[in-house]
């Protein structure tokens, strides 16, 4: 691909930010965006300048992460297109009205007309995490923008260059003054939480969630919550394929390096098959990286120092006993994909969310012991992953909660663009995605309407009430 430009990293100067605000509230007020063609004319838009900033975009996520041109195109900048498009495809359907039949009302009701507006609720604030830096930021705006809402979006600080080319992309390109961009970190955030929003919808941590929920809850905003957890996945005795657990696992830990929501933190397995597993997940490694994971031009890197120290301490301070990989190089800040065997659920590897290619092996006895043990370290992961006979996953999803959870693979509850995403307790409040996108910015208004001819029939309800023509 060309060498491309890409913009130094600039905050937003923080006496702009409420002018930028005061513009998306007053587009809505305009009532344009509540418009289909409006809204299809800006997904429209948002779908070509994704196409005509692929290279910057590309060469950003290059930038930042050192994301594969495959990743970038697959998980980030074809993944918000596809969005687009599904969005496009099906947004004539959703903005019409929900009329209710008469076998949707009770009959004392039956004479007068319901229907469900299906409304924007108003400007929205978007936060997005540095991982999937165009994905996370720009999924949630094709929401805002087919539910017919104005928006203000704030990238990640830690992505600079992804936040740039996101700011130019749409600012240039999406209607102005609807939809603007705000660099910059906590300060920047924090003056843009000073601002009234009808809806903010932020991805990141539990703790940055924890604020923004706090500050919302001062001005009674509405929040959409999507954050982490510590993902368990289960290997039974009776799990079918293990070398195949043992890949797809690996997989899990090894797109965008592991900094993965949804990736496994930790997989509890029957003791039996832990010998027999560690030798899979080496059989798996050497497949994907014959020369060792920090020569291929495929896995991406650790987005800075902090973080690279933050994993590394987890494997510095385990008691466990790395099992496959182990090598980091802060230089590079280059984390090899590892898996470390452990027995308490104290251990640094279980204490923490990993958001790394780092991930723990903890053999059990029973399904028992790793359901109880489960439950102990996170009772509402964001995502979860079975490897066992139908029973037994059934058992699981049963007895433990998650935000979504796939069988016998990794990740692809949340790799679909037609279904919802979202987590549960405190990996999230709130879900988008597939049509969960278009509900979550939508304000859904019941309408009632009485015809006049049915005044004498339903004149029960004025005083003086009279017991007996209610037939009770
Ligand atoms: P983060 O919480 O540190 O940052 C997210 C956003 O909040 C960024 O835009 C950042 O600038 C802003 N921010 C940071 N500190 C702030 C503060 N004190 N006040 C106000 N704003 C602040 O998250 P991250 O490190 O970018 O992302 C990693 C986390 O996000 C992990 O926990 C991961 O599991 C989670 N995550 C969740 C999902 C999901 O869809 N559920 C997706 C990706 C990441």
């Amino acid at each position: 691909m060309a060498a491309v430009n890409i913009p130094t990293f600039q905050a937003t100067a923080l006496e702009a930010i409420p002018k930028l605000a005061s513009a998306a509230r007053g587009q809505f007020r305009t009532h344009k965006t509540k418009k289909l063609q409006w809204r299809q004319v800006q997904l429209r838009k948002l779908y070509w300048a994704l196409e005509d900033y692929k290279p910057q975009l590309v060469a950003a996520l290059a930038s930042d992460l050192r994301k594969s041109e495959f990743e970038a195109l697959l998980t980030e900048v074809d993944w918000v297109k596809k969005d687009c498009l599904w969005m496009l495809d099906h947004l004539e359907k959703f903005v019409k009205d929900d009329k209710l039949d008469s076998s949707a009302v009770p009959m004392t009701f039956s004479l007068m007309n319901f229907r469900i507006r299906k409304e924007p609720i108003g400007t929205a604030l978007i936060i997005g995490p540095y991982n999937y830096p165009i994905q996370l930021l720009l999924c949630p705006l094709v929401g805002a923008i087919a539910a017919g809402c104005t928006a203000v979006l704030k990238p990640s600080e830690l992505t600079p260059a992804c936040a740039m080319v996101v700011k130019e992309m749409i600012e240039k390109r999406l209607d102005s003054g609807c939809f603007s961009v705000v660099n910059g970190a906590i300060p920047e955030t924090n003056a843009l939480m000073n601002e009234k929003w009808d809806k903010i919808f932020f991805t990141g941590s539990a703790q940055v969630g924890t604020i923004i929920a706090k500050k919302a809850a001062e001005t009674l905003t509405p929040v959409v919550l999507e954050l982490g957890g510590k993902n368990p996945a289960f290997i039974t005795k009776n799990c079918g394929n293990l070398a195949i657990a043992a890949r797809r696992l690996l997989w899990g830990k090894t797109q965008n390096n592991g900094q993965v929501c949804m990736s496994q933190n930790y997989v509890l397995i029957d003791k039996s098959l832990v010998q027999t597993f560690i030798e899979y997940l080496k059989i798996a490694y050497k497949d994907m990286f014959p020369e060792g994971a920090k020569a291929s031009k495929d896995i991406s890197r650790i987005v800075n120092k902090r973080h690279f120290q933050r994993i590394k301490k987890m494997l510095d301070d385990t008691k466990g006993k790395i099992v496959m990989g182990g090598e980091v190089d802060e230089d590079e800040l280059y984390i090899e994909p590892t898996a470390v065997l452990v027995d308490s659920v104290k251990d640094s590897m279980m204490e923490e969310e990993s958001f790394g290619p780092v991930f723990a092996i903890y053999p059990v006895n029973t399904l028992d012991e790793a359901l109880n043990i489960a439950n102990l370290v996170h009772r509402t992961p964001l995502s979860l992953y079975t490897f066992g006979n139908k029973a037994e996953n059934e058992r699981v999803l049963n007895e433990m909660t998650s935000g979504g959870a796939t069988i016998n693979d990794s990740f692809f509850h949340g790799s679909v663009n037609t279904v919802p995403f979202g987590g549960v307790g405190d990996s999230g409040w709130g879900a988008y995605r597939g049509k969960a996108s278009f509900d979550t910015f939508t304000h859904f208004r019941t309408i009632a309407e009485t015809p006049s001819w049915a005044e004498k029939l339903i004149r029960v309800r004025y005083m003086p009430y009279d017991f007996k023509a209610l037939n009770l």
